[in-house]
């Protein structure tokens, strides 16, 4: 009988999470001071961020860090998540290819933020932090965080993105419901969201504008900590769960991926599937491909430069080194919210100048085209960010079928759409459009990248 569903039973949870930064061929650069420009520490970063988050993001010794049990206890919850055989969604392809995704929409919050959230959550309450802040783009990095942060006993305080809270109103209910404060960004409460409102009264907000107000909060406030949804390499470790648990279930699948496919935003969800995989690439010779599925509206992997640039717009942060459009840069108001940031974490930055991964950019149709097909074969509607990663392993299972091999393709469902159905309303009747970028664009934006 063909196995549709691989499930790992609570005493088969992987225990520690992956750290790749110590495996990796080329260390990442150091976050430095705007005006200095010298390399930050720990100390540097514990007035923004729990301190146990500093340590892990700056980590390039320890391979596995263990989970502290008080998370595994949370993560006991909902996990492990399913690994599925997308049997009907190979058929319809007509494809060689096994298609495999890891269903991360099935938690209670719908999507894979939840993963860092209550590890983050847990690291402030530890330190005897009472206030947590973040930003949020479509709203699941926001859930996820009001659910930890009451979980956890702790407040939070929540800047979601103008645009999506009127693409998206339930989300910003869901984050009150579980007692969290939620302010539309850019917003006048902060000096930040005020210096955008003046220049732009009409700015429709980004992820960008959203951090800046979040930092500004948790830097004037005493006892309140800033927790961010992506992008930073103690986001990533924690999301690595995906695919060590995915490991396993792929050995009791009886196969190993030769492709490993996600979407990305700022990379957690995709570092979170691929790197454990990738560790096999790095150290015992086993060869996975690695993509990054990027809206064609946002394009930092395929068409960024690498820098160091800000995190947030206005400027804010410490400078990163990624691959980047610009921390100006203002992405399309596509429905993947949380793909609209200008740029890659620094991780998957550094391994996509090394070479060993590469990224992939979608048009917004291509995308729901792949939702839709996925939602008619396998019965799950995915959330816009995930219907990027569709698209792409849809593109792969269609080479397979030209070419007639017979590979093994795994990718990332990293949320479900439930929440997001007025954009599949627009796509049902017609009214969705692309968004192309111009190279003028982003030179236009790149300029703003400090020198
Ligand atoms: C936030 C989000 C993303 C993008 O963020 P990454 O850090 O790149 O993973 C993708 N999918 C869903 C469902 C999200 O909520």
């Amino acid at each position: 009988m063909k196995q549709k569903r691989f499930i790992l039973q609570e005493n088969e949870l992987p225990t520690a999470w992956y750290n790749i930064q110590a495996d990796m061929p080329t260390k990442p650069m150091p976050p430095i001071h705007p005006a200095t420009k010298q390399p930050l520490g720990v100390d540097d970063l514990a007035h923004i961020f729990p301190r146990e988050c500093c340590v892990q993001e700056l980590d390039t010794e320890h391979d596995f860090i263990p989970i502290p049990e008080e998370v595994m206890d949370k993560y006991k919850a909902y996990r492990s998540t399913p690994l599925v055989r997308a049997y009907a969604l190979e058929e319809a392809l007509q494809t060689p290819a096994h298609i495999y995704f890891k269903n991360e929409s099935v938690n209670p919050l719908g999507s894979h933020k939840i993963n860092s959230a209550l590890a983050q959550c847990y690291y402030a309450k530890q330190e005897g932090t009472t206030n947590v802040t973040t930003e949020t783009g479509a709203g699941q990095w926001g859930t996820a965080l009001a659910y930890a942060a009451r979980v956890f006993g702790l407040e939070a305080a929540v800047y979601q993105v103008k645009i999506s809270m009127q693409q998206k109103p339930y989300r910003s209910s869901i984050m009150r419901t579980f007692g969290a404060a939620v302010t539309g960004s850019p917003s006048m409460s902060t000096r930040a969201g005020k210096d955008i409102i003046t220049v732009d009264p009409h700015h429709p907000g980004s992820l960008g504008t959203a951090i800046s107000e979040a930092v500004e909060l948790a830097t004037t406030t005493p006892n309140c900590k800033y927790t961010l949804g992506s992008v930073l390499n103690h986001v990533v470790l924690h999301q690595t769960i995906i695919g060590l648990e995915a490991e396993k279930q792929m050995a009791m699948a009886g196969e190993y991926p030769d492709v490993v496919i996600a979407c990305f935003g700022g990379g957690s969800n995709f570092g979170g599937l691929a790197f454990p995989f990738m560790r096999h690439h790095l150290k015992d010779g086993r060869r996975t491909e690695f993509i990054a599925a990027e809206p064609e509206s946002c394009p930092k992997l395929t068409r960024g430069e690498f820098r160091y640039d800000f995190g947030d717009e206005a400027g804010y942060t410490p400078l990163l080194p990624m691959f980047t459009l610009g921390h100006s840069f203002k992405p399309a108001n596509i429905h993947a919210g949380g793909l609209r940031y200008h740029g890659a974490g620094v991780i998957i930055s550094q391994l996509l100048k090394d070479g060993l991964m590469h990224g992939v950019d979608i048009p917004q149709l291509e995308s729901f085209d792949a939702g839709m097909l996925f939602a008619r074969t396998e019965g799950i509607i995915p959330a816009p960010e995930s219907n990027h990663a569709i698209a792409a392993a849809i593109r792969e299972a269609q080479r397979c079928k030209q070419t007639g091999e017979e590979k093994v393709i795994l990718f990332n469902l990293s949320g479900h759409g439930l929440i997001d159905m007025s954009a599949y309303e627009q796509y049902l009747n017609g009214d969705l459009v692309n968004y192309a970028v111009t190279d003028d664009d982003i030179q236009r934006t790149l300029q703003s990248v400090p020198q």
